[in-house]
């Protein structure tokens, strides 16, 4: 569960640890999308009125093409979150990039939107299907992993 009851994270701190799921809804298309659930941890407490903190982690694991040869290869994506969810009005956080407005309609937090937002600035933008990918050849396009083409020569 990445949906927390805003009332009782005013009593008390709840421990962050679930999964988000490779089909959830938050994904969007374009999205780099996880090759599996992503692992999602830490803590979520209450940081003054309207205001909330998540201190964990994200991990989990990418589908990317190969920078080289644009087959399919995976990244790692894993990062720290701190971060602070606020409701709309609070004094000081509606020109904060840093924090995350809470739905005002909604009597719950859900992490799920900033786990997505996390998960985009970790992917990696660069991944090799593995060290020694050999590409495409810039002549023809062939993939020099399967076999050398008339043109191997002239490198
Ligand atoms: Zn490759
Ligand atoms: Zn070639």
């Amino acid at each position: 569960m990445l949906s927390f009851d805003i009332r009782s994270l005013t009593e008390h701190a709840v421990t962050v640890d679930d999964v988000l799921s490779v089909d959830d809804p938050v994904w969007q298309d374009g999205d780099p999308k996880p090759a599996a659930p992503v692992q999602v941890t830490g803590r979520l407490s209450a940081a003054g009125p309207g205001r909330f903190y998540w201190h964990g982690s994200i991990d989990g694991v990418v589908a990317l093409s190969c920078s080289r040869c644009l087959g399919d290869t995976k990244g790692l994506v894993s990062d720290e979150a701190h971060l602070i969810f606020a409701e709309a009005g609070t004094e000081g956080v509606e020109d904060d990039p840093d924090v995350f407005l809470l739905d005002d309609r909604s009597a719950e937090l859900d992490l799920r939107p900033a786990v997505r937002e996390q998960w985009l600035l970790n992917v990696p933008g660069y991944a090799l299907c593995r060290d020694d990918c050999k590409g495409l050849c810039p002549t023809c396009g062939a993939e020099l992993n399967l076999g050398s083409c008339a043109h191997a020569d002239q490198s």
